[in-house]
């Protein structure tokens, strides 16, 4: 896999805005973590774009750096990703508890999705969104048409991430030759279908986005703002998927255990 590559974007003329500036990287048990926030993170998508050249971002959360501890694939996935947005408030946090980089602020993968329609409707690129269950792709591009009616929606499809039909998806969306590829499979699946996959495609941006489209759609529900704000939309996912309460204990005890253990054996 190749290194994370950022454009090289021309010398600034009066036409052009200044490139924006490569962001500094945080190390939380082994996983980079670039130092963003949302307006730093677009800027770079669209330097990225019109660079022309592919370039993977991973939505890291808490959940994706304890799953990296055991999964190496998975860990050398995010850390030669051109971009690892700090997607999960407690990466903020164990990065100021482990004295690394800071992390001014969460760029959570969903909020992004609807920043990029927004983007697409003022400047015309072409998005594909690939994944979730059958119908919720289009359902959740509909109501981002809905709110951006300029959007550009190169294609919608669910698929599946298994190996079998790798090839009849990749197929299918270089046909539409979008600007931004979302996949919605959930981690690590997401992250590796792109890793798999971003040399043939060619797609300047492609992004694992995980149950965004759900959000979206509406057909699961994200915590209300107040108990985002509090920190606790693991807790509101507790209680309306019980069922997932495994990945809620790496999320947040496991998560928070490996934090204070690493910051106390000073390991890298
Ligand atoms: N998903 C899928 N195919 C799969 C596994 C998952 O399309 O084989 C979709 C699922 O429908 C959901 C999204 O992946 O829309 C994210 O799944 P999950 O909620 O597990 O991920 P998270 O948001 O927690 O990363």
């Amino acid at each position: 896999m190749s290194s994370p590559q950022f454009p090289s974007v021309p010398p600034s003329s009066p036409q052009l805005p200044p490139a924006p500036s490569v962001p500094a990287t945080a190390t939380i048990l082994g996983v980079k973590v670039h130092a963003l926030t949302n307006a730093h993170t677009l800027a770079l998508i669209e330097a990225f774009i019109a660079s022309g050249q592919p370039h993977q971002l991973c939505t890291v959360n808490p959940e994706f750096v304890v799953e990296a501890q055991h999964d190496e694939e998975f860990r050398q996935i995010i850390n030669n990703a051109a971009l690892a947005l700090p997607d999960g408030i407690g990466l903020l946090k164990a990065a100021r508890f482990l004295r690394t980089t800071p992390l001014p602020e969460r760029v959570p993968g969903s909020d992004l999705v609807v920043r990029l329609a927004e983007l697409s409707h003022h400047k015309g690129y072409r998005i594909y969104f690939l994944g979730a269950r059958p119908g919720v792709a289009e359902k959740a591009s509909a109501k981002l048409k809905d709110k951006y009616p300029n959007l550009q929606v190169a294609g919608c499809y669910a698929g599946s991430p298994a190996l079998e039909e790798n090839e009849a998806i990749a197929q299918r969306i270089l046909a539409t030759r979008p600007d931004i590829l979302l996949v919605a499979y959930g981690a690590p699946k997401q992250d590796k279908w792109i890793a798999r996959n971003l040399e043939k495609l060619q797609i300047p941006v492609c992004i694992g986005v995980g149950g965004s489209f759900d959000f979206i759609a509406g057909t699961a529900k994200r915590a209300p703002r107040w108990l985002q704000q509090l920190h606790l939309e693991w807790f509101h996912r507790l209680l309306t998927q019980p069922w997932r309460w495994r990945r809620i204990w790496n999320a947040v005890p496991r998560f928070s255990w490996l934090v204070v253990r690493r910051r106390f054996t000073l390991k890298k």
